[in-house]
């Protein structure tokens, strides 16, 4: 392999070029796992981020109440015992700081700083035909000229905004995942929030006792679940960490990556027992109810339905007024088809006087003004600060916001522009040596728990590069024949549930003008990881590789 080397290179100008094995894009969970794993295997890696830390998701979204929804001691390397036994959580579901210290704890242990390039922006990688690398640009006006390209850029990283007239704003404007590191005062202010998906969910529930007068701008009313968030101290720390052989097993092969999975039948189950299981799923007061109650709710009406009544009904009880009812509860869609988030008080935080809904379904947001936000019946909201927690362009704005260009200067942009394509979110078909994670048609791309999918993923890529270098080999792609057989199996499993029906971000429908297309593979976590095997067990059949 290359050794690093710093020479003066044609292709990009007069900029030094230096030479890697690898370019790992992204210090977040997958990142930092990724840089780990290349390390390893003895290559020359150099990681990239943006941020000026290493959390990626958890670097970036540091707005009030960020936190997991995923149990902390699951959403966790599980590759070292050490690793995962030498840090402790404080709850369940601990906040952003505590998840952001823990990730740096990783990279300490792990020693990678020394290899991340922080506070650097990729801005272009092309792909050269004629030395078969890749030569990747940043903002810094360095070039590194390197084999394998590496994009663990995040589902979730390309915040949305989209508001006109947004720079006149005279207040303070935030995107909740472009937060700044110092608090914001929100004392006595006239705050609007603009969203209230998961995200927002978490602001509201968290600022509303703060504030002055809070205005939450709702398009779509979300179906909620409230969060129990038990403490841990050393005997809890102790019960989990003893499982560690248990999650390693266990983790991997459910259907979403969780310690529960989908156990019961609901035709099996008689109307009591079934309510028994959906009371049960709920009183864990976790994601159980979406993610391990009855695997119907995905494909069955009849059955989604009931589910979704039985969660209106728990909503109803806590928001009693009808009018906060119509306004927070969804009717036009079912439980478990858009992201479900848990939620601490948040739908009591309504019964506040200094809490008000502005519905926007009927009455969009026009625009942003200088004193505050606008809707379409010409009314003017003035305010102070504005929290856009507005989303993403998932799965895919974090890589068509870099200029990708691979075989024969075909771009990433342009491609995913008219049909959003992947080899099981690990390659994409003409872009050679690119690996990616996160990226859509994978269950990373959303159904499952992020840290046992990306995992995974890191470690199919490892194993074929390593392969790669076993054999002498130095290019890998997938056909197109390959890929058309990925994406029509995606497709086909994407379009027997019933969240193919819904638009959400799921569906890359919150993007104007991005092609539709259930961007997480629903074949389950565990059915993936086999096909992914198999893959590799095949000599990576249906990846070319010379
Ligand atoms: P999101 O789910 O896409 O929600 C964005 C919100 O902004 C929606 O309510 C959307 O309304 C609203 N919105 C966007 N444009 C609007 C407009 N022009 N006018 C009015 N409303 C507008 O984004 P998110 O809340 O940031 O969450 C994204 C994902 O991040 C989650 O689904 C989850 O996977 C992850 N997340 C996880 C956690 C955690 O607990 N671990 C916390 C936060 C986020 P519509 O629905 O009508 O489009």
């Amino acid at each position: 392999m290359t050794e690093a080397a710093t020479t003066s290179n044609g292709s990009n100008g007069a900029h030094p070029t230096e030479k890697r094995d690898a370019v790992v894009i992204g210090a977040g969970v997958a990142g930092l796992y990724r840089l780990y794993r290349l390390r390893e295997q003895g290559l020359n890696v150099t990681a990239i981020d943006a941020a000026s830390g290493v959390g990626g998701t958890w670097y970036w979204n540091r707005y009030p109440g960020a936190r997991f929804d995923s149990e902390s001691y699951i959403y966790q390397y599980l590759f070292s015992e050490e690793l995962y036994t030498g840090w402790s959580w404080s709850e369940k579901f601990p906040g952003q700081p505590e998840i952001e210290r823990w990730l740096n704890y990783v990279a300490d242990r792990l020693d990678l700083r020394r290899d991340i390039q922080f506070g650097t922006t990729v801005k272009s990688a092309h792909f050269n035909e004629a030395t078969q690398r890749w030569l990747v640009t940043t903002d810094k006006g360095r070039g590194i000229d390197t084999q394998f390209l590496v994009a663990c850029c995040g589902m979730l990283s390309a915040p949305y905004v989209s508001f006109p007239g947004q720079e006149a704003f005279k207040g303070q404007p935030f995107h909740t995942a472009r937060w700044p590191e110092q608090p914001i005062d929100f004392a006595g202010k006239r705050v609007a929030v603009i969203g209230n998906g998961a995200t927002g969910i978490q602001v509201v529930q968290s600022i509303a006792g703060e504030v002055g007068h809070l205005k939450v701008f709702v398009r779509t009313p979300q179906y909620v679940i409230p969060m129990k968030n038990p403490k841990y101290g050393a005997a809890e720390a102790a019960a989990y960490k003893a499982k560690f052989a248990h999650l390693t097993a266990r983790l991997p092969h459910t259907f979403t990556g969780f310690e529960y999975d989908f156990e019961q039948a609901w035709a099996d189950l008689t109307p009591p027992q079934r309510r028994a299981v959906l009371e049960d799923c709920w009183n864990d007061g976790s994601l159980k109810l979406w993610l391990s109650s009855f695997a119907e709710m995905f494909f069955d009406e009849e059955v989604n339905a009931e589910i979704s009544e039985f969660v209106r009904q728990k909503m109803r009880e806590r928001l009693k007024d009808p009018k906060l009812c119509d306004l927070l509860i969804p009717s036009d869609y079912g439980f478990g088809t858009h992201r479900v988030p848990l939620e601490q008080n948040y739908l009591e935080a309504f019964h506040r006087s200094n809490v008000e809904i502005v519905s926007v379904k009927g009455n969009p947001i026009d625009c942003v003004t200088e004193t505050g936000i606008r809707t379409a019946d010409g009314t003017v909201h003035d305010v102070d600060i504005i929290v856009l927690a507005t989303g993403f362009d998932a799965g895919t704005g974090a890589l068509t916001r870099i200029d990708i260009r691979g075989r024969g200067g075909r771009s990433l942009k342009d491609d995913w522009s008219r049909d959003i394509r992947t080899t099981m979110g690990l390659q994409i078909h003409g872009y050679p040596n690119l690996f990616t994670t996160a990226v859509p048609l994978a269950p990373s791309a959303a159904l499952c728990n992020m840290t046992t999918c990306l995992q995974q993923q890191v470690e199919w890529i490892d194993a074929c590069i390593a392969y790669m270098r076993r054999k002498s080999l130095n290019v890998v792609e997938p056909t197109k024949e390959t890929e058309d057989g990925w994406v029509a199996h995606h497709d086909e499993t994407a379009n027997a549930t019933l969240i193919a029906k819904t638009s959400s971000w799921y569906l890359g429908s919150n993007i104007p003008g991005k092609p539709r297309r259930l961007l997480s593979y629903c074949g389950g976590v565990g059915v993936y990881r086999e096909k992914c095997d198999e893959v590799a067990a095949n000599d990576y059949r249906g990846f070319a590789m010379q």
